[in-house]
């Protein structure tokens, strides 16, 4: 079955995205040493955006239309 949605920013074309600050790995100070706790994926505010331009993407209609879609400000 051949490919034809779009992966790429509907805005600049970039193919890379970035989640919020917020998304990566938090760390927890237990036992005196730190503990990389990994941050589980939740389908609840996802918020991803653009990494070339910040356009962010509007995650839920991207999925259902499985192309990028960006979010209306
Ligand atoms: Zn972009």
């Amino acid at each position: 079955m051949k490919q034809v949605s779009n992966s790429k920013c509907p805005k600049c074309g970039s193919k890379t995205f970035i989640t919020m600050p917020n998304r990566y790995d938090c760390l927890r100070f237990v036992n005196g040493e730190f503990q990389v706790e990994k941050s589980e994926f939740r389908n609840e505010k996802e918020r991803i955006f653009c990494r070339e331009c910040g356009a962010e993407i509007d995650v839920n209609t991207t999925f259902r239309h499985k192309t990028i879609i960006l979010r209306k400000s």
